[in-house]
C-alpha cells in the first residue's frame, strides 16, 4: 500500500521547515532509507520561469535550503536542478529563473551547485509517443538520488500540477515544446510524463504546499495559504491525496489519468494509507480551480454529461493588446506558430491549448475567455471558478 505524509508547516522558517521535513522522512521510514553519507543528491525544484518566491509559482527557496541543509548535515553533495518553460530570445530563461527565485543565492550560501538542465547535456530514453528517442537532462542520471520538489498548483491546461507534472522540467530547454507539439491532448501529454517517470529514478517527492497557487495557475494564478507539506515515495498517490485536497478526483486530471494507466503509482486513496497529521485529505476551504474549467465538471458527483458540453467550450486564450508589451515570449514558446508576432492575433485553426503562451507570459496578457456567451456565464456563476 502506498503511503502519503501529509503535515502542516504554516510558513517557511527554516527551522520549522526543517523539523517539519525530518518528522514526514521519518514517517516514511527515514533518511537511511534513502540515502547515505558521500552521495550525490539531485532536488528537481519547479522553475516555471522567472518568478519570485513568493509568486507561488515556483518551488519556494526557503523549501529548497531547507532540504539542502538537512542532506548536507546528512553528507550529502547537493544538486538543484531544473529546466524553466518559454523562450526569451530564442533562449529558455532558467539562469534567469535561477536568479529570480532566490535558488542562486541559496545554491552559494549553502554550498550546493545548480544544474542548469538547459547546459547540461541529454541522455537520450525510450519514448512511446515518438520514434525517435526523448532526450532529458543529464544530470538526472548522473545523482545518486533525485528528489522531485513539485509546488501545489491549478494548471490553466491540465487542471492541477504536482508530482507527476513536475518532471516536465526533465526536458531540456525549448524541446518542451516540441512534446507538447507531440503530445497535443492532455492524455497524450500523460504519455510523455509517465516515460519521462520510467527512466528518471525518482527516489522522494516532498511537495511545497505551504503556499499553493490556485486559480489561473501554474504562473498567473494567485497564493493560496493551504499549509502542507506532502511527502510520498509514489507520485501518482501524492497527487491523488493533493488534488483531493482542492475537491478534484484523478479522473478529473487526464496526465494522471494516463499515469495511472501507465501504472505509475496508486491512484485509489482507498488504497493509499494517509498519515502525519491526517488520516484523510483535508479540504482546503475556497479554493479556486482555473476559469477555464468548471466546477460542474468535476469532483465526486461531477456531471459528466455537462462536462462533455464545457469542453467543448472551453476557455481559449487572447491576447490583450492593453496588457501585452511585445516581448514576443508567447510567439517564441507557441510550439506551433499559432500566434502572429506582430498583432498577436491567435490562429485558433492551429492552436493545440497546451497554454503555453498563458504561461509564459510574464504581463499576465494572455487570457483565458469562452467563445460562448452561455458558457461564460454558467463559469462565472461557479463561485469556485473566481480567482
Ligand atoms: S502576450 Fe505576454 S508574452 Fe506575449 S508578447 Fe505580449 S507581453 Fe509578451
Ligand atoms: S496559441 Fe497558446 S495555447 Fe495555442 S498552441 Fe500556441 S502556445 Fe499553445
Amino acid at each position: 500500500m502506498s503511503k502519503v505524509v501529509i503535515k502542516d508547516c504554516r510558513d517557511y522558517r527554516i527551522d520549522r521547515l526543517m523539523e517539519t521535513i525530518e518528522i514526514g522522512i521519518d514517517l516514511l521510514g527515514g533518511w537511511n532509507k534513502f540515502i547515505a553519507p558521500g552521495m550525490t543528491v539531485l532536488l528537481k525544484v519547479n522553475l516555471i520561469g522567472p518568478k519570485p518566491p513568493d509568486s507561488a509559482a515556483v518551488t519556494h527557496v526557503e523549501f529548497v535550503r531547507a532540504l539542502t541543509r538537512i542532506l548536507k548535515d546528512h553528507g550529502c553533495t547537493v544538486w538543484i536542478g531544473d529546466s524553466s518553460g518559454g523562450a526569451i530570445a530564442g533562449i529558455a530563461p532558467t539562469a534567469r529563473s535561477l536568479k529570480v527565485s532566490g535558488l542562486q543565492e541559496v545554491a552559494d550560501s549553502e554550498g550546493a551547485l545548480l544544474k542548469n538542465f538547459d547546459k547540461e547535456g541529454v541522455i537520450p530514453v525510450k519514448s512511446t509517443i515518438d520514434t525517435k528517442p526523448m532526450y532529458l537532462a543529464k544530470p538526472l542520471f548522473e545523482a545518486d538520488l533525485v528528489i522531485n520538489l513539485p509546488k501545489l498548483k491549478t494548471h490553466s491546461a491540465s487542471m492541477y500540477t504536482g508530482a507527476v507534472k513536475n518532471l516536465y522540467g526533465c526536458i531540456p530547454g525549448l524541446r518542451k515544446a516540441e512534446y507538447h507539439r507531440l503530445a497535443p491532448d492532455q492524455l497524450a501529454l500523460g504519455q510523455v510524463l509517465a516515460d519521462i517517470h520510467a527512466a528518471v529514478n525518482v527516489g522522494l517527492h516532498v511537495m511545497d504546499g505551504i503556499t499553493a497557487m490556485q486559480g489561473d495557475g501554474p504562473t498567473a494564478g494567485k497564493p493560496y495559504r493551504s499549509e502542507k507539506i506532502l511527502l510520498s515515495t509514489d507520485p501518482l498517490a501524492l497527487d491523488a491525496v493533493a488534488a483531493s485536497m482542492i475537491g478534484l478526483t484523478v479522473d478529473d486530471i487526464p496526465i494522471l489519468v494516463s499515469a495511472r494507466d501507465r501504472g505509475l503509482g496508486e491512484a485509489s486513496l482507498s488504497q493509499i494509507n494517509i498519515v502525519g497529521d491526517y488520516t484523510a485529505p483535508p479540504q482546503l476551504a475556497g479554493f479556486k480551480l482555473p476559469k477555464r474549467f468548471t466546477r460542474l465538471a468535476t469532483g465526486r458527483g461531477g456531471h459528466r454529461l455537462l462536462a462533455k458540453i464545457i469542453e467543448l467550450m472551453k476557455a481559449r486564450p487572447r491576447i490583450s493588446t492593453r496588457l501585452c508589451r511585445s516581448c514576443n515570449i508567447c510567439v517564441q514558446s507557441c510550439p506551433v506558430q499559432a500566434i502572429h508576432p506582430e498583432t498577436k492575433a491567435i490562429n485558433y485553426a492551429a492552436c493545440i491549448e497546451c497554454m503555453c503562451c498563458h504561461e509564459v507570459c510574464m504581463y499576465q496578457a494572455v487570457k483565458l475567455r469562452r467563445d460562448n456567451p452561455v458558457m461564460e456565464l454558467i463559469a462565472r456563476l461557479d463561485p469556485r471558478m473566481q480567482s
